[in-house]
């Protein structure tokens, strides 16, 4: 899902979904801790719907636990469910734009729950408003929803899974999608077909549920665990589920951040264990050092840079260890909307162990560098425990581009990569050196043409033709 802001028709977002059918009780705790375990994917604000012929919403800015307290969960009975937890940028927190999306027609409800984003929805919400129809949130989740019930006009309950999928299919196959409908007694889900974005399905003791990382199954009895893959999607029902192909898959184009960044390293998303992955990236940029290069401790920038570093120590035999302690309780820097907001965050997120800093050559592994800004706080912190030297490494190549497929990656401009050399970035950050995974690297990583790579490639132009 993203929220369109109208002045400046930025887009930008990356959630995290959970539903099903429960088969022990309601679905409303089992929603609540799928989306706690889905949390870093977004902290601010979540919802759950829960019903069974009807539906009843609770939703509200915050993290899970603040914004579905335990006595709105006991508000929430039926055993089928769907819910979100919700990133967005510039702080557009409008309390209509947090998902799950209810609306009521032909006397039937039917809600949505979104990750991802498609670029089409801005011209097609202009055509219904140019026709008179009234939106009552920025966000694209409600174009969607108001797309299919223009392409079906028809109850909910008589939506056939493959007429749903034909209509985003037509109407929304440029974009990045993983959607949950909750319809009467059914949920239905769906990835687009060049799977951008991860979907997983688990049929467990206690039911059968659909969730963005197969992180948020955890704690459940679960009998087996399959990944929906692109073009596909499932119906659940109460006594079943069936995954269905509704079309060809495109050119696969799975994002590499969904590995390096956003997902938990418990995760096995798209096929390849998270935390794996990241070890392994943390190997392979060690091996483009100069031979000469030496530090006396690698250091992560936590969370995702945790198994980089690890690989990185592995690989290098320079001592790993933890100098950042990291502040859970606070949110995500880069899940942050405002930039202001960003910088201010790193220096309560982050807690240094001077010990380990100080008179110390250190090697600083992060994930990604975005903006800089959170490299650059944290190099003033560790400098100002005594560190001897800072070297910063990124285990993702230069990030030169923007994404459309509900990443936020700021503008060009705003990209430290965009227009600065190596020494550049250095001298902004207040780092001694900095080096970034070559480009050609990822491709031991990432195996085959099935990722999408395209905000570390020049061609502004690509990024739009999928
Ligand atoms: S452009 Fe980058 S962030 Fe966007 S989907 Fe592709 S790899 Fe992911």
């Amino acid at each position: 899902m993203y929220s369109m802001n109208v002045k400046k028709d930025k887009i930008k977002e990356e959630c995290g979904i959970f539903g099903g059918f429960c088969t022990q009780g309601n679905i409303a705790p089992y929603i609540k801790c799928g989306l706690l375990k889905l949390q870093h994917r977004g902290q601010e604000a979540a919802g759950i719907c829960c019903g069974n012929e009807q539906q009843k919403v609770v939703k509200n800015n915050g993290l899970v636990n603040f914004a579905i307290d335990n006595s709105a969960l006991k508000n929430l009975d039926g055993k089928f469910g769907i819910g979100h937890v919700r990133y967005s940028t510039f702080g557009d927190d409008r309390k209509e734009n947090i998902q799950p999306l209810k609306i009521t027609y032909m006397g039937e409800d039917v809600s949505l729950a979104h990750n991802g984003n498609v670029s089409q929805a801005k011209k097609i919400r202009e055509k219904f408003e140019r026709i008179g129809e009234v939106f009552l949130s920025s966000s694209d989740s409600e174009v969607i929803l108001k797309r299919l019930i223009f392409s079906l006009k028809k109850k909910p309950s008589l939506w056939k899974f493959e007429e749903v999928a034909q209509c985003l299919d037509n109407n929304f196959s440029l974009g990045a999608y993983c959607i949950l409908l909750f319809l009467p007694n059914r949920i239905m889900a769906y990835r687009d077909s060049f799977g951008y974005r991860p979907l997983m399905f688990a049929h467990c003791n206690e039911g059968f549920f659909v969730a963005s990382e197969d992180v948020a199954f955890y704690g459940l009895n679960v009998r087996k665990i399959i990944e929906i893959m692109p073009a596909q999607g499932i119906e659940i029902t109460k006594d079943n589920y069936e995954i269905k192909t509704f079309s060809k898959a495109k050119n696969v184009c799975q994002c590499v951040f969904e590995q390096i960044y956003f997902s938990s390293p418990v995760s096995n998303i798209f096929s390849q264990n998270v935390y794996s992955t990241r070890i392994k990236l943390g190997e392979i940029l060690y091996e483009s050092e100069d031979k000469d290069f030496i530090a006396d401790v690698a250091i992560p920038v936590m969370d995702s840079g945790l198994g980089c570093a690890i690989g990185y120590s592995r690989a290098s035999k320079i001592p790993f260890d933890l100098g950042l302690i990291r502040n859970n309780w606070m949110e995500r820097s880069f899940i942050q909307p405002q930039q202001e907001k960003r910088s201010l965050n790193v220096r309560q997120k982050f807690i240094p162990i001077k010990s380990i800093i100080e008179g110390k050559r250190i090697v600083l592994i992060d994930d990604s560098l975005v903006r800089g800004t959170t490299s650059s706080e944290i190099i003033k912190m560790l400098r100002s425990c005594g560190a001897k030297e800072v070297h910063m490494r990124s285990v993702s190549p230069r990030i030169i581009n923007t994404c459309i497929w509900g990443v936020d990656i700021p503008t060009r401009k705003e990209l430290i990569s965009y227009d600065k050399s190596d020494e550049q970035i250095a001298l902004q950050i207040g780092a001694d050196s900095v080096k970034f995974l070559p480009q050609e690297k990822l491709r031991e990583v990432f195996l085959g043409d099935v990722w999408c790579k395209k905000c570390f490639k020049e061609d502004e132009n690509e990024i739009f033709l999928p």
